[in-house]
């Protein structure tokens, strides 16, 4: 073990001294979800709470889960949706998705189970990948659905996910902008009540005191001033000017304006309040009743086959989150199956030690290509920006980090 220095700085307002939840394979320097359009390098992030046991919010949901009726929750469901179904032809719920296993399942049994009438909405990936479109297009033929599908802007949508990159090192911003912001555009202008996500974002440890409500908070939503909002991390204005890029061009990663959102009356709820969700669960039911196809390769970076496969930077992007905060996506599929029982902490250990963090090369030139990135410049300059000097030492001339669950960093 090599003595840490105690006056390292910590970016991104992590916390200075790295815990592992005793648990899972969760590390406290996980970031919550957050308000993408005031996202900056120097935003503060609220990072995961862990309890005087060291056991963190998304374990401590886990158990919750288990002591909740559920009974009682479908019964509220079922209230809801007896309030708003229609019989007339027109669509009563809006399911936002690409076709991967949870809008699958979630838009499968609000048709088939609950007799509502979805529309689905899909804000495509940047770069789809051969196995996530097909399992979009048999989400829709198989299953059975009308979809809008947006295409967005191809000019602004390469210059906003550029940005993101080399201001964030965050290549999934338009994604998550886009998964947030079209459903309730849509739903406004349909005129559908009920919006439909699956999975709560507890589940992945945002604060446990969110979990008592069904519904999404509305800041996702709707803004006020333009002249507030950042994509990329970059004023709005400044973009426009910058890229010759008019309003119209920009509007579609935006939420709708205050003005818009509250001319309708869009809930946005999770499924997953009502529903006991498990992912496992949601993957056997897409492959059985919409031809959903997992990889036969494993996803770099990790050792699953049937999770988040659509979009070719998905990989890029969990590397890039194991560059800012230290543990990658392996740390993230092996704790949610240890929370779901499929896997103890010791196995996802070994799991974490074999594959977190690695490089993701199989689509690494595509996305440099699209990016017109050089792939040098990613590697080494550009990445080297977003270590924190309180998780990253090197030693040599390689990095390394100074703390992992396994105990091999170098401040271990
Ligand atoms: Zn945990």
């Amino acid at each position: 073990m090599n003595e840490k220095p105690s006056n390292l700085e910590a970016y991104y307002g992590l916390p200075q001294e790295v815990k592992f939840c005793t648990k899972c394979c969760y590390s406290n320097q996980r970031p919550s979800s957050q308000l993408e359009i005031k996202h900056t390098k120097d935003s503060k992030k609220v990072t995961l709470a862990f309890d005087e046991n060291g056991v963190c919010d998304a374990c401590r949901f886990a158990e919750k889960k288990e002591t909740i009726n559920w009974k009682e929750r479908e019964d509220q469901l079922l209230e809801l949706l007896a309030k708003h179904r229609k019989n007339d032809g027109s669509y009563d719920c809006l399911v936002p998705g690409s076709g991967g296993k949870d809008s699958v399942y979630a838009s499968h049994v609000l048709k088939y189970k609950y007799g509502m009438n979805p529309l689905t909405v899909t804000w495509p990936p940047i770069m789809y990948t051969d196995y996530g479109y097909r399992n979009f297009r048999n989400w829709i033929e198989i299953g059975g659905f009308d979809n809008i599908s947006f295409n967005q802007n191809g000019k602004t949508i390469r210059a906003l996910t550029k940005l993101s990159i080399e201001n964030l090192f965050h290549p999934f911003q338009t994604f998550i902008l886009g998964q947030k912001q079209l459903a309730p555009k849509i739903a406004l202008k349909y005129n559908i009540p009920l919006i439909f996500y699956g999975e709560h974002e507890a589940e992945f440890g945002s604060p446990i005191e969110e979990t008592t409500s069904a519904l999404q908070d509305s800041k996702f939503h709707s803004f006020e001033n333009i002249d507030d909002l950042l994509l990329g991390g970059v004023p709005v204005g400044e973009i426009r000017e910058k890229y010759k890029l008019s309003l119209a061009d920009i509007m579609t990663f935006l939420p709708a304006t205050r003005e818009e959102y509250s001319k309708g009356d869009v809930q946005v709820h999770y499924l997953g309040y009502y529903l006991k969700w498990l992912p496992q669960e949601s993957y056997y039911y897409a492959v059985n009743h919409s031809g959903f196809e997992a990889r036969p390769f494993r996803t770099e970076g990790t050792y699953s086959k049937y999770l988040g496969l659509d979009d070719k930077i998905d990989d890029l992007n969990y590397y890039c989150y194991f560059i800012k905060f230290g543990f990658g996506r392996c740390s993230e599929d092996a704790s949610q199956e240890i929370r779901n029982g499929h896997i103890n902490r010791d196995e996802g250990k070994a799991l974490v030690a074999r594959f977190d963090g690695e490089f993701p090369e199989r689509y690494f030139m595509d996305v440099m290509n699209y990016l017109e990135m050089d792939p040098d410049y990613f590697r080494h300059e550009l990445t080297d920006k977003f270590r924190s000097p309180h998780l990253w030492v090197k030693v040599d001339g390689k990095w390394m980090l100074r703390h992992t669950i396994n105990g091999t960093g170098y401040n271990d």
